[in-house]
């Protein structure tokens, strides 16, 4: 069975000091409180060895923005998987519609990212998802498909079930315009359907499908009581710690 996964995406937010100072809140609560869904912080770079320290042994685990295909090498202004490993890291998101549509992030380029994210023992929270002009011209399923098949090109059987697949239809990110039930039980059957033809039905069975676009505490509740949402992806409803304790204690 799939794992329930709450993940935040800070995005360009927090400086390492406000991102202790929601850590500490974040990990008092829930030592008093557990949830039963796994939690997931995606600070800026700057604060991951920081957030690293805070989080040892606490059960909330720590997930880069990005980072680059090589191990190592003479790419200035870059973070390789293994510095994300050693500074506390389980996760990378990687296929963020913002690093495609601003950074020109591609399929390709975001399979060598998996690859190379799995290689150093971190797990991928693929993001894929289409854009309003690509679902109101009927494109939708074909796009998800080139992502899913082109991101996931060489992943073996083994390595999808480390793979957290994060639909994010483009259109509801940051927009306030979450995406309708129907939508995204669809799109997330859908999914689920594709990775079954790739990997068999016990293998797709056991990957987690989450769904980012404008969660809030107030539409949790009803993304969450879809049998086919397995967690959240959330962007601006996890910047304050009172809104994101909201989404994780869901039930
Ligand atoms: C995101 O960027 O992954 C996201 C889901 O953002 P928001 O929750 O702000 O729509």
């Amino acid at each position: 069975m799939a794992d329930t996964i709450v993940a935040a995406n800070w995005k360009m937010h927090k400086t390492t000091g406000q991102a202790i100072e929601f850590a500490c809140g974040l990990k008092d609560v829930l030592f008093k409180k557990p949830v039963s869904a796994t939690v997931v912080i995606a600070p800026p770079f700057t604060s991951i060895e920081a957030l690293g320290v805070e989080f040892k042994d606490s059960g909330i685990f720590l997930a880069a923005q990005n980072m680059h295909e090589a191990s190592h090498g003479a790419y200035t202004g870059e973070i390789s998987g293994k510095m994300l490993t050693a500074a506390g890291c389980r996760y990378c998101i990687l296929g963020h519609s913002e690093r495609r549509r601003i950074f020109g992030e591609g399929n390709a380029l975001i399979n060598a990212k998996i690859i190379a994210a799995l290689t150093c023992g971190l797990m991928p929270i693929f993001c894929i998802g289409e854009t309003l002009a690509e679902r109101e011209s009927g494109a939708m399923f074909t796009v998800l498909t080139g992502q899913l098949k082109e991101g996931l090109n060489k992943v073996t059987v083994d390595d999808i079930q480390k793979i957290i697949v994060a639909y994010e239809p483009v259109w509801a990110i940051g927009t306030g315009k979450t995406a309708a039930t129907g939508q995204i039980q669809e799109a997330h059957l859908f999914i689920r359907n594709l990775l079954s033809e790739m990997y068999g039905t016990t293998a797709a069975a056991a990957i987690s499908i989450i769904y980012g676009g404008s969660v809030t505490p107030a539409n949790i509740g009803s993304l969450m009581a879809e049998k086919e949402i397995n967690g959240v992806l959330v962007g601006s409803a996890s910047l304050d710690l009172g809104s994101f304790l909201e989404i994780i204690y869901f039930q």
